[in-house]
């Protein structure tokens, strides 16, 4: 199956009609985060496939309530929300951890490393539970932020969360697909092999072919 994921910048090609044809193929859209409602309604509603999403540092509620209301209800942004949460789609068990590293006291989706551990913590049961029940405990983990010292930058706000490395060393999901570092260079490494995890930098978007076989 073919996911569309897509982070922090509206980009033209998507944002248009062509679209549809450009990605027809695809089966899963997902958003890592730090993008305007209008953007995601348009790209998932164009391509009338499923969606799911986790916040960005920026995406702050008043922004998501206006926009929600905008659009007559709760529609896009909560349905599609993995934040905290597990889901199965399509077969793939997928679990979603938005947000960044804090560097305001009073920001919005924004954690300490040690609340970001806890957040795993809490999924923890359930990883261990799909373990035991599917023979892995994930296949994918979207997050906004990506783990320390992978794709992560120097300054306080694009730091990764250790948390993050610690969960791909224990639950192994066949991908870690995030936001949040954005590419200037066309040399910027955006793909990282740690163990049996690939670690995607999907800014600003990336089609990711993901076989159905799960072993
Ligand atoms: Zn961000």
């Amino acid at each position: 199956m073919k996911i569309l994921a897509i982070s922090d910048q509206v980009m033209e090609q998507l944002y248009s009609p062509r679209v549809k044809e450009a990605f027809a193929h695809v089966n899963l859209v997902v958003g890592c985060g730090d993008l305007p409602f209008y953007y995601l309604e348009y790209v998932v509603s164009m391509l009338n496939v499923p969606f799911v999403h986790v916040p960005g540092n920026h995406d702050l509620p008043p922004v998501r309530k206006e926009a929600e209301e905008a659009s007559g209800g709760e529609l896009l942004w909560n349905c599609g929300s993995i934040d905290g949460r597990m889901v199965i789609e399509q077969g793939l068990l997928m679990a979603g951890l938005g947000g960044s590293v804090r560097y305001r006291p009073d920001g919005t989706h924004q954690y300490t490393q040690a609340e970001m551990a806890g957040r795993i913590l809490a999924m923890t049961p359930r990883l261990l539970w799909n373990r035991i029940h599917y023979g892995r405990a994930l296949d994918i983990l979207i997050t906004h932020a990506p783990p320390k010292g992978i794709h992560d930058g120097a300054d306080p706000a694009h730091v990764g969360f250790e948390a993050f490395n610690h969960f791909i060393a224990r639950f192994h999901p066949r991908y870690l697909l995030h936001g949040h570092s954005h590419v200037y260079r066309r040399d910027t490494v955006v793909t990282t092999q740690v163990g049996r995890t690939t670690v995607l930098n999907v800014c600003p978007y990336r089609v990711v072919e993901i076989s159905p076989d799960h072993a």
